[in-house]
């Protein structure tokens, strides 16, 4: 196609955004974003949040690989003001199951004989080895083994989204926001069969927008504008919750390593400008499926804040608080969420051409919540 025909792109979260910023980049003039939220960062993105954690420890080197090359991008000047490279510390905890257990031994034999992570990398194998790394726990780790991974840490998600939509804007993107003008309600086609081609969209307010190529960035929404996809991506949901700490608690905090203890949860470096210590436990997350199985989020169940997660995710960070910052063990939850992504069965990313399209459109999706460290390369 010429670098001057009409894309549209559906969905200005972390994939969609970087499409359209790297599209830029090599010539294509004609770009419109389309995106339900009224503004960007987009309540409804997976990545409406304060912090995502960027790491490249994966079992498959081809993620690893594109995980390094997104760390090098998250230091350039465009991306570098939302990246902290804090160091990470992966870890179970004493009543971890076995095969957690396991899994953490052999992701530690993997990042030591790796030439780029090995340098940075320390095997902790009791508190005293943790508070080398996060001197600022004092909850005693019972049992905890782990390891520390200084070349990893997390990105402000919201503000990178801020930042980077701007920077596109500026480009000559086109933005089309909100639920009437910005909702793409249907993908356009002429033809049938193998013949069917993709023309453009068709948004809430019911006009149709030409294009020449189509990618449908939409996340956890992907089945519900191609219905095929519902096959292969799952809209999942975590819990999110946060600890509101004061001007000095969260100064203490400065520097502390992004830290996931694999059967609990996970924490990050308080945001200074809201002083929320955000927190995130791990586990299968929730689904909500139809009769036919496609799952999808309930759009009537997010935004405006829930304050609500289940019991069991709860229970798990309330844990995880007590064996690292018992100061806090008490504090209520604060802005709790359950947040949706797009799930695949084996956390492959789904990034094709849709069959029988004629390669009109492009499905980026099934991030399968590891995606948006790849935000500075992702397009
Ligand atoms: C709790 C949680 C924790 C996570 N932690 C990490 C982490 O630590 N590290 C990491 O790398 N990744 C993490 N992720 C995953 C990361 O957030 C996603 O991989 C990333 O946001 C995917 O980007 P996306 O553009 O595909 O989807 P999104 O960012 O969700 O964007 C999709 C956008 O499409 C819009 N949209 C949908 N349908 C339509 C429509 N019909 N018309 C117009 N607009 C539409 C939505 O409003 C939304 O803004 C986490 C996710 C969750 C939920």
């Amino acid at each position: 196609m010429s670098k001057s025909e009409p894309i549209v792109i559906v969905g200005g979260g972390a994939w969609g955004l970087s499409t359209a910023l790297h599209l830029r980049q090599s010539g294509y003039t004609d770009i419109t974003v389309f995106e339900t939220a009224d503004s960007i960062p987009s309540r409804y993105s997976a990545a409406y949040d304060i912090n995502k954690i960027v790491r490249a420890e994966y079992e498959e080197s081809f993620y690893t690989d594109l995980a390094l090359q997104a760390i090098q991008a998250w230091k350039d000047p465009l991306f570098g003001p939302y990246y902290h490279e804090t160091g990470y510390i992966v870890a179970t905890s004493g009543s971890a199951p076995a095969k957690a257990k396991n899994s953490l031994e052999t992701a530690l034999a993997s990042v030591s004989k790796h030439p780029v992570f090995a340098p940075g990398i320390e095997a902790l194998e009791n508190g005293d080895e943790f508070k080398k790394y996060a001197w600022q726990i004092t909850g005693p780790l019972k049992g905890f083994t782990g390891y520390f991974n200084r070349l990893a840490g997390y990105a402000h998600s919201a503000n990178a989204l801020h930042g980077i939509f701007l920077h596109c804007a500026t480009l000559g993107i086109k933005f089309v926001l909100g639920k009437s003008a910005g909702t793409v309600t249907e993908l356009v086609y002429e033809g049938q069969g193998s013949a069917r081609r993709c023309t453009g969209v068709r948004t809430a307010d019911g006009k149709t927008h030409a294009a020449a190529k189509t990618i449908v960035a939409s996340g956890a929404w992907s089945a519900s504008l191609v219905p095929e996809m519902g096959r292969f991506v799952t809209a999942r949901s975590w819990s999110v919750a946060h600890i509101q700490l004061t001007e000095q608690e969260c100064d203490y905090l400065r520097g502390l390593p992004v830290i996931n203890v694999r059967d609990l949860g996970f924490f990050f470096e308080p945001d200074p400008a809201t002083r929320l210590f955000k927190l995130c436990p791990l586990g299968a997350g929730f689904t909500n499926t139809d009769k036919i199985g496609t799952s999808l989020p309930p759009m009537d169940r997010i935004p405006p804040p829930q304050d609500f997660i289940p019991a069991e995710d709860e229970i798990k960070l309330r844990k995880l608080v007590a064996e690292t910052f018992p100061w806090m063990a008490d504090r209520p939850f604060v802005d709790k969420k359950i947040c949706w992504f797009a799930d695949t069965s084996d956390s492959e990313y789904c990034i094709d051409f849709l069959p029988d399209t004629n390669n009109s459109v492009v499905i980026l999706s099934g991030d399968s919540g590891h995606g948006f460290k790849m935000m500075p390369i992702f397009g």
